[in-house]
């Protein structure tokens, strides 16, 4: 195996699920294409003790790898093995690594010491520096089918589910359960209701967006962007494939609301923004939104 994988999957596909086998497989006594789940290594790792193993992941969700972090792991590729077998070093969510978090690490990526594996998560080649992604063999994981995903989180939650739900997860079934275990499928209905309440003229209703932006936190920019996209395939005559499949009335409302040239210069900047505030924790969430949310009024007509 190459010395460095890189696991790429949306979050919510129990990708750091496979990472943990395979580090379990490198590190197994009796290592075949499985982990023997018998020998001292395979009970250490079972107990969460393996000394050999090593782990990094934000420590909280959507929070960047802080570079500390990211050195500890040069610190741990130079140990001797306490098992006198392999090392693994597990980078979970290496998209979440900084700029200064990933150049730390590149060296030791691209020339581990022997007898170290490497093994990286991550959401796509995108997300990710260039300079790490060439460091790596990439596994890409393939995401089941949309009815699959349906048939599966049906069952675990014993009710039935839209599509929506499972296409704003991008088809990730973890993440599509977790979504509306945690009511978030609710409360995005509520922010496209008040959204699409406020595109249309006399655009009243600016703080019910903006509170329920607040409240869910920079998520719900990516819901806008994707319902706004949604929108400006309508316009274009393409129905075929809208992540708010159930919901096309409010597509349509909105696409014959606003004009096309808004709707995309509004994608744009929200996507911007999305970033920006991953970026930067310290930035005023609700003075952007609402800088964002008046580009929607035209004229002179603007909310001051
Ligand atoms: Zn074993």
């Amino acid at each position: 195996m190459h010395h460095a994988i890189l696991l790429l999957a949306p979050k919510g596909t129990g990708r750091e699920v496979l990472g943990q086998q395979l580090a379990q497989t490198v590190l197994c006594n009796n290592c075949d294409s499985e982990p023997c789940g018998v020998c001292h290594s395979c009970k250490l790792f079972a107990a969460g003790t393996h000394p050999d193993f090593h782990l990094i992941q934000p420590e909280q969700e959507g929070k960047q790898i802080g570079v500390d972090a990211v050195r500890q792991c040069n610190r741990w590729a130079m140990e001797t093995s306490h098992l006198a077998g392999q090392r693994v070093i597990m980078i979970d969510c290496a998209d979440s690594m900084g700029e200064a978090g990933a150049n730390a690490i590149l060296k030791t990526l691209e020339e581990p010491p022997s007898g170290c594996q490497f093994i990286l998560t991550a959401q796509s080649l995108d997300s990710l520096l260039p300079t790490i992604v060439s460091r790596c063999n990439k596994w890409r994981i393939e995401t089941p089918d949309e009815q699959f995903v349906k048939q599966w989180v049906e069952k675990q939650l014993m009710q039935t589910i839209k599509i929506e739900s499972i296409r704003l997860n991008a088809c990730a079934p973890l993440a599509t359960q977790q979504f509306i275990e945690q009511g978030m499928d609710i409360r995005h209905n509520h922010l496209n209701e008040a959204f699409v309440a406020f595109l249309q003229p006399p655009h009243i209703g600016i703080y019910d967006v903006v509170s329920l932006c607040i409240s869910e936190g920079i998520v719900s920019m990516k819901w806008l962007s994707y319902f706004l996209v949604d929108c400006i395939k309508f316009q274009q005559g393409v129905t075929g494939y809208l992540t708010h499949s159930e919901s096309i009335d409010k597509i349509q409302s909105v696409a014959q609301a606003v004009p096309s040239t808004i709707l995309i210069q509004q994608v744009r900047k929200i996507n911007e923004l999305h970033r920006k505030l991953e970026k930067h924790s310290g930035l005023n969430i609700e003075l952007l939104i609402v800088e964002w949310l008046t580009g929607f009024i035209g004229g002179n007509n603007r909310v001051s």
